[in-house]
């Protein structure tokens, strides 16, 4: 699992949660985002988008929220996930963003914004994150960063029609999808109390998404409307995988490891119980639980990339780099275990097998400012000093820290042939605004 500050800034900002333009985190960890994806899909497909096109990420803040801002993307808080009780709960949220966007809520709105505007007035710091859609590499369209003004955070909250609209979608997904609805309301009533709040002291969460008493009557009338009855579904699986995946990253680690014995399945009280005991730094106990982990499911890439990470830890890179191999072989798409088998074979000393991985890593997914890092490393051990700027200067602009990024940029395009991509996304940061 890796933790990093990214230039989600602009959001937060929108959204008026902050008042200065701190970076927040984002939580980059496959499995996480794996398990995530199984509890979305048949959600997604009940909207009519593409599961394979929208990702769920998680955002590193004890806050509830959850929110989107293109069609890509749903962001759901770390804080939110911890709190829920049930898939379903989880499930309802990523539902409510789903029928945001498949309704185009925000894009619709962002868009409209866009056109009346240049790439120059929007600042693209932001774009870094969002970039992708333009398909021009790490820079696409640019969205306002740092100015906090009332109209940027009236941009990504919904108005009221839209929360109604976004509710009673949500709930046709649910239902048709065979998932209890009744999770619309278990979480609406997490934020009840935010109702007798004001404005200016609610969560993230109720004010990007207002929550009236009329919203919660509404739902509150849907749910009992339903007679369906529903069935247990591998959800349950993957809930209590992301939730304890986080909860074993981030509680004190004497409460994960006393909390692994309660999980509903051995496999996951066996990898839970791992991560408790590496973050204690009782590694032999670790790798004994991983191990477990890994005799009930063999094939499953993401304890095999844990088991990878308690070598490292252990600092046995010649074994760390096979484990990850091996990893990396069982899910050949995921962009985050191919960046770690690239990390294992630098920490090894294959300096150039790693530039290889580590640019194939990239390809997949180009926001993990831990790879772009490595990355960096690997191309000044192979001599290759423009590329090493290059890839530098990417790392420091999706963490936010453009005049680093731009000093990197520079020294990148004076080194790489003029043309070629690398070139021209050093450029692309040089002249980002
Ligand atoms: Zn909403």
């Amino acid at each position: 699992m890796t933790s990093f500050k990214t230039i989600l800034s602009g959001f937060l900002i929108w959204l008026g949660c902050v008042t200065s333009a701190a970076a927040i985190g984002l939580l980059r960890d496959s499995d996480i985002e794996y398990a995530l994806a199984e509890l979305a899909r048949p959600i997604l497909t009940e909207a009519g988008v593409s599961p394979s096109s929208i990702k769920i990420l998680v955002v590193d803040d004890p806050k509830i929220n959850a929110f989107v801002i293109d069609t890509q993307y749903i962001f759901v808080n770390s804080g939110l996930i911890l709190k829920t009780k049930t898939p379903e709960m989880l499930q309802a949220v990523i539902a409510h963003e789903a029928a945001h966007i498949a309704n185009g809520h925000i894009t619709r709105r962002l868009q409209n914004f866009r056109d009346a505007h240049t790439a120059a007035g929007f600042g693209t710091a932001l774009a870094l994150m969002v970039g992708a859609a333009s398909g021009r590499g790490d820079l696409g369209y640019g969205l306002a960063v740092g100015a906090q003004s009332a109209s940027q955070r009236a941009l990504l909250a919904h108005t009221r029609a839209e929360e109604a609209a976004a509710d009673s979608a949500s709930f046709k997904y649910l239902r048709r999808a065979g998932i209890d609805p009744k999770g619309m309301l278990d979480t609406l009533n997490l934020l009840r109390g935010q109702l007798n709040v004001s404005e200016h002291h609610q969560d993230p969460y109720t004010r990007s998404h207002p929550l009236t008493r009329e919203r919660l009557r509404n739902v509150e009338v849907l749910i009992a409307s339903d007679t369906q009855s529903y069935a247990p579904t591998s959800a349950t699986y993957w809930f209590h995988r992301a939730k304890g995946k986080i909860e074993a990253f981030e509680r004190d680690p004497n409460w994960v490891v006393r909390s692994a014995k309660s999980a509903p399945t051995a496999d996951l009280r066996h990898s839970k119980a791992a991560v408790g005991l590496m973050r204690m730094g009782k590694l032999d106990k670790a790798l004994g639980e991983i191990k477990a982990a890994r005799n009930l499911r063999p094939n499953d890439p993401f304890l095999t990339d844990l088991h990878g990470e308690i070598l490292m830890r252990n600092r046995a890179f010649k074994a760390t780099v096979g484990l990850y191999a091996k990893a990396a072989a069982q899910a050949p798409k995921d962009g985050l275990i191919q960046a770690n088998y690239g990390r294992a074979l630098l920490a090894d000393g294959q300096s150039a097998r790693a530039v290889k991985q580590l640019e194939q890593a990239r390809h997949l997914d180009k926001r993990n400012p831990r790879m772009l890092q490595d990355l960096s490393v690997a191309y000044a051990k192979v001599g290759k000093t423009g590329n090493a700027s290059e890839a530098a200067a990417a790392r420091y602009a999706l963490i936010g820290k453009l005049d680093t990024a731009k000093t990197h940029a520079k020294r990148a395009s004076d080194l790489l042939p003029r043309g070629t991509p690398a070139w021209q996304r050093a450029q692309d940061i040089l002249f980002a605004k």
